[in-house]
């Protein structure tokens, strides 16, 4: 087990798209407005969580971007001595505008989940028609130098996977990090993409079959469980994460608070600590770290469980 150091923070609930494979089939029960943290909260949250160790926060959701005065957030992270990184995943619709602001504010990289590069089969998967709107927030993002994006995509089976050669091809000339993310059957919805998924084994093979070898590529050490490979001249690298085939538990580094302060060791575990009426009930900081570093401790007993049904929902928690 690494130590654990790298904290998700989901912002929202609410989310901006309607992914096939994430958003659930029923309509949720959103969190009101009082039951989500608000930013003094979150940030005061994750000032203890750096005290007990924590040293990178990736802002998720629901859809990051469209929690009002985001920039706000980053800034009061920004303040929190000890932490050295803060990073964003997002679905990009809303970047090309708020790129430069979430820079100046000192957000220090971006990650866009991006499934396809047509047009068409964006509306189907996401449904919402906004492809152009995301590849601008991508281009706009390199010319400000909120770099390195990473690019994540969820292969499927008859659903995008002719567009995995492609994907890898904006490696070449382009310089992307490129991440291929095993799918993982979370809810009720996704449950009937699971014939769907594509190991890792295999888009791997059909990149190599078309593009040519894959030299494992020495990347800054990252946050994350991805292996990354580069072609040959590449500029950028190719990152595969096998969460469906693969058991990276012993390697696992991470930590996931959601907006209404539940705490989750592990997002296979079922297993959630409320911290909410503990940051409400008292303003003894000491008391709050005491409980952080505790659950932080315990951590190593969440190990990956084979759940048969599982009711993750990504939409909230944020992968
Ligand atoms: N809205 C943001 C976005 O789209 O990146 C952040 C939240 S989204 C839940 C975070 C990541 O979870 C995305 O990269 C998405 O592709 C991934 N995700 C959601 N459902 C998934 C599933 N069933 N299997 C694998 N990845 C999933």
């Amino acid at each position: 087990m690494g130590k654990v150091d790298y904290l998700r923070l989901s912002v929202t609930d609410l989310c901006n798209l309607n992914c096939i494979y994430c958003t659930p089939l029923k309509k949720r029960q959103f969190l009101t407005h009082d039951e989500v943290l608000r930013y003094e909260e979150m940030a005061r949250l994750i000032q203890l969580f750096v005290k007990a160790g924590i040293r990178k926060v990736r802002l998720t959701g629901g859809e990051p971007l469209i929690k009002k005065n985001i920039i706000t957030l980053i800034r009061l992270l920004r303040e929190i001595n000890g932490l050295e990184e803060i990073s964003m995943t997002s679905n990009g619709v809303l970047l090309f505008q708020l790129a430069p602001a979430l820079k100046e504010a000192g957000l220090d990289r971006i990650n866009v989940s991006l499934d396809t590069l047509k047009k068409e089969r964006f509306r189907r998967i996401t449904g919402m028609d906004c492809f152009d709107q995301v590849w601008q927030g991508i281009q706009k993002s390199l010319q400000i130098n909120l770099k390195p994006l990473k690019l994540n995509i969820i292969p499927m089976r008859g659903i995008n996977d002719d567009e995995i050669v492609d994907f890898a091809r904006l490696t070449l000339e382009q310089g992307f990090i490129v991440r291929f993310i095993e799918f993982f059957h979370t809810n009720q919805r996704s449950k009937k993409l699971i014939s769907s998924l594509i190991p890792s084994r295999e888009t791997k093979n059909i990149i190599k079959s078309k593009l040519g070898e894959l030299k494992p590529a020495e990347m800054p050490k990252g946050n994350g469980p991805a292996v990354y490979y580069q072609l040959k001249d590449a500029k950028g690298a190719i990152g595969f994460i096998s969460g469906t085939t693969g058991n990276f538990c012993y390697s696992c580094n991470r930590i996931r608070l959601d907006c209404a302060g539940r705490i989750s060791p592990c997002l296979f575990s079922g297993c959630l600590y409320d911290a909410r009426p503990l940051i409400r009930g008292t303003q003894d900081d000491y008391r709050l770290l005491e409980d952080i570093k505790g659950i932080l401790n315990i951590k190593p007993r969440h190990v990956k469980l084979n759940i048969k049904e599982p009711q993750i929902e990504m939409s909230s928690l944020g992968g």
